[in-house]
Protein backbone atom coordinates (compact mmCIF):
# COMPACT_ATOMS: atom_id res chain seq x y z
CA UNK A 1 0.00 0.00 0.00
CA UNK A 2 1.06 3.70 -0.62
CA UNK A 3 3.98 2.16 -2.89
CA UNK A 4 3.07 3.38 -6.45
CA UNK A 5 4.92 1.13 -8.34
CA UNK A 6 5.31 -2.05 -6.39
CA UNK A 7 3.45 -5.02 -7.85
CA UNK A 8 2.80 -8.85 -6.57
CA UNK A 9 1.41 -11.77 -8.02
CA UNK A 10 -0.58 -14.61 -5.91
CA UNK A 11 -2.29 -17.93 -7.09
CA UNK A 12 -4.99 -18.71 -4.70
CA UNK A 13 -7.90 -21.68 -4.80
CA UNK A 14 -10.80 -20.66 -3.02
CA UNK A 15 -13.73 -23.08 -1.74
CA UNK A 16 -16.93 -20.99 -2.70
CA UNK A 17 -18.94 -20.86 0.82
CA UNK A 18 -22.44 -19.36 -1.19
CA UNK A 19 -22.82 -20.56 -4.53
CA UNK A 20 -23.22 -17.84 -7.21
CA UNK A 21 -25.85 -17.97 -9.82
CA UNK A 22 -29.64 -19.51 -10.36
CA UNK A 23 -31.40 -22.90 -10.23
CA UNK A 24 -30.46 -23.43 -13.92
CA UNK A 25 -27.05 -22.79 -14.00
CA UNK A 26 -24.35 -21.18 -10.90
CA UNK A 27 -21.21 -21.91 -9.45
CA UNK A 28 -22.05 -24.31 -6.74
CA UNK A 29 -21.37 -24.38 -2.56
CA UNK A 30 -17.88 -25.98 -2.31
CA UNK A 31 -16.75 -25.40 -5.79
CA UNK A 32 -13.15 -24.54 -6.25
CA UNK A 33 -12.18 -21.06 -8.13
CA UNK A 34 -8.57 -20.68 -8.99
CA UNK A 35 -7.42 -17.19 -9.02
CA UNK A 36 -4.09 -15.55 -10.61
CA UNK A 37 -4.42 -12.47 -8.94
CA UNK A 38 -1.82 -9.26 -10.04
CA UNK A 39 -1.92 -6.53 -7.14
CA UNK A 40 -0.26 -2.85 -8.22
CA UNK A 41 -0.17 -0.60 -6.38
CA UNK A 42 -1.39 3.08 -7.64
CA UNK A 43 -1.52 6.94 -6.26
CA UNK A 44 -5.05 6.18 -6.04
CA UNK A 45 -5.58 2.43 -4.90
CA UNK A 46 -4.67 -1.21 -5.54
CA UNK A 47 -5.40 -1.73 -9.07
CA UNK A 48 -6.22 -5.52 -8.95
CA UNK A 49 -6.07 -7.93 -12.12
CA UNK A 50 -7.26 -11.61 -12.02
CA UNK A 51 -7.92 -14.53 -14.05
CA UNK A 52 -10.59 -16.55 -12.59
CA UNK A 53 -11.48 -20.21 -13.52
CA UNK A 54 -14.10 -22.72 -11.74
CA UNK A 55 -16.72 -24.87 -13.58
CA UNK A 56 -20.19 -23.89 -13.33
CA UNK A 57 -23.39 -27.03 -13.16
CA UNK A 58 -26.85 -27.04 -14.44
CA UNK A 59 -29.06 -28.20 -16.78
CA UNK A 60 -30.17 -28.03 -20.12
CA UNK A 61 -32.90 -26.01 -20.82
CA UNK A 62 -33.74 -28.49 -23.83
CA UNK A 63 -33.12 -31.84 -22.36
CA UNK A 64 -32.75 -31.52 -18.67
CA UNK A 65 -29.55 -33.23 -18.60
CA UNK A 66 -27.09 -32.33 -16.37
CA UNK A 67 -24.09 -29.77 -17.61
CA UNK A 68 -20.55 -28.83 -16.66
CA UNK A 69 -19.12 -26.09 -17.91
CA UNK A 70 -16.18 -24.16 -17.63
CA UNK A 71 -15.88 -20.52 -16.65
CA UNK A 72 -13.06 -18.67 -16.91
CA UNK A 73 -13.62 -14.73 -16.50
CA UNK A 74 -10.88 -11.61 -16.55
CA UNK A 75 -11.63 -9.26 -13.89
CA UNK A 76 -10.07 -5.67 -13.33
CA UNK A 77 -10.61 -3.18 -10.81
CA UNK A 78 -9.18 -0.15 -9.17
CA UNK A 79 -9.78 -0.44 -5.16
CA UNK A 80 -9.11 3.36 -4.06
CA UNK A 81 -7.72 3.99 -0.85
CA UNK A 82 -10.75 6.85 -0.31
CA UNK A 83 -14.17 6.87 -0.43
CA UNK A 84 -15.12 8.10 -3.88
CA UNK A 85 -17.95 8.23 -5.90
CA UNK A 86 -15.86 7.81 -8.69
CA UNK A 87 -14.78 3.87 -7.56
CA UNK A 88 -16.94 1.22 -6.58
CA UNK A 89 -14.76 -0.88 -4.79
CA UNK A 90 -12.02 0.68 -1.35
CA UNK A 91 -9.36 -0.67 0.01
CA UNK A 92 -10.74 -1.70 3.79
CA UNK A 93 -7.87 -1.62 6.38
CA UNK A 94 -4.85 -2.97 4.30
CA UNK A 95 -7.49 -5.82 2.36
CA UNK A 96 -9.04 -5.83 -0.39
CA UNK A 97 -11.81 -7.72 -1.15
CA UNK A 98 -12.09 -9.81 -4.10
CA UNK A 99 -15.27 -12.06 -3.32
CA UNK A 100 -18.21 -9.44 -4.85
CA UNK A 101 -16.18 -9.04 -7.89
CA UNK A 102 -15.74 -12.31 -8.55
CA UNK A 103 -19.31 -13.16 -8.03
CA UNK A 104 -20.54 -10.47 -10.16
CA UNK A 105 -18.10 -11.38 -12.84
CA UNK A 106 -18.51 -15.16 -12.90
CA UNK A 107 -22.31 -14.14 -12.58
CA UNK A 108 -22.17 -11.86 -15.86
CA UNK A 109 -20.42 -14.83 -17.84
CA UNK A 110 -23.16 -17.05 -17.11
CA UNK A 111 -25.31 -18.74 -19.93
CA UNK A 112 -28.90 -17.40 -19.70
CA UNK A 113 -29.78 -20.80 -21.51
CA UNK A 114 -27.21 -23.35 -20.99
CA UNK A 115 -27.29 -26.22 -23.52
CA UNK A 116 -26.13 -29.75 -23.18
CA UNK A 117 -24.46 -29.37 -26.36
CA UNK A 118 -25.51 -26.74 -29.14
CA UNK A 119 -27.18 -29.15 -31.62
CA UNK A 120 -29.11 -30.58 -28.56
CA UNK A 121 -32.49 -31.67 -30.13
CA UNK A 122 -34.15 -31.50 -26.68
CA UNK A 123 -37.29 -33.57 -25.61
CA UNK A 124 -39.82 -35.32 -28.00
CA UNK A 125 -42.92 -33.26 -27.25
CA UNK A 126 -45.31 -35.78 -26.80
CA UNK A 127 -43.48 -38.78 -24.71
CA UNK A 128 -40.70 -36.38 -22.93
CA UNK A 129 -37.79 -38.67 -23.91
CA UNK A 130 -34.46 -37.14 -25.12
CA UNK A 131 -34.47 -36.97 -28.95
CA UNK A 132 -30.56 -37.10 -28.61
CA UNK A 133 -31.32 -41.42 -27.33
CA UNK A 134 -33.51 -41.62 -30.83
CA UNK A 135 -31.24 -40.25 -33.77
CA UNK A 136 -33.51 -42.25 -36.18
CA UNK A 137 -36.28 -40.72 -35.33
CA UNK A 138 -37.75 -38.15 -37.83
CA UNK A 139 -38.71 -35.12 -36.04
CA UNK A 140 -42.60 -34.51 -36.49
CA UNK A 141 -44.35 -31.17 -37.06
CA UNK A 142 -44.95 -29.86 -33.68
CA UNK A 143 -48.35 -27.14 -34.76
CA UNK A 144 -47.60 -24.15 -32.72
CA UNK A 145 -50.38 -24.30 -30.02
CA UNK A 146 -52.07 -21.09 -30.87
CA UNK A 147 -52.67 -22.28 -34.43
CA UNK A 148 -53.69 -25.93 -33.11
CA UNK A 149 -57.47 -24.84 -33.17
CA UNK A 150 -57.44 -24.52 -36.55
CA UNK A 151 -56.28 -28.08 -36.81
CA UNK A 152 -59.56 -29.15 -35.93
CA UNK A 153 -61.31 -26.93 -38.44
CA UNK A 154 -59.03 -28.91 -41.29
CA UNK A 155 -61.12 -30.98 -44.02
CA UNK A 156 -61.31 -34.52 -43.88
CA UNK A 157 -60.96 -36.27 -47.55
CA UNK A 158 -64.38 -37.14 -46.47
CA UNK A 159 -65.87 -34.00 -45.73
CA UNK A 160 -64.87 -32.99 -49.16
CA UNK A 161 -66.51 -35.81 -50.85
CA UNK A 162 -69.55 -35.24 -49.17
CA UNK A 163 -69.99 -31.61 -49.60
CA UNK A 164 -69.09 -32.19 -53.93
CA UNK A 165 -72.03 -34.71 -53.48
CA UNK A 166 -73.89 -31.74 -51.73
CA UNK A 167 -73.00 -29.46 -54.18
CA UNK A 168 -73.79 -31.39 -57.59
CA UNK A 169 -76.81 -31.94 -55.63
CA UNK A 170 -77.58 -28.41 -55.36
CA UNK A 171 -76.52 -27.71 -58.94
CA UNK A 172 -78.99 -30.46 -59.49
CA UNK A 173 -82.07 -28.78 -57.92
CA UNK A 174 -81.02 -25.66 -59.57
CA UNK A 175 -81.04 -27.43 -63.22
CA UNK A 176 -84.45 -28.43 -62.59
CA UNK A 177 -86.03 -25.65 -60.83
ZN1 LIG B 1 -29.51 -31.02 -23.92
Amino acid sequence: MHRPGEMRERALDVTVAEGYGNAVIGVREGAQVHLDVRLESLHDGILVSADVDTIALGECVRCLDDVSLPIEVEIQELFAYSVDEAFDYTVVGDHVDLEPLVRDAVVMSLPFQPVCRPDCPGLDPETGERLADFPDRKPREVIDPRWSALAGLQLTEQDVEGSAVADAAAADREKRS
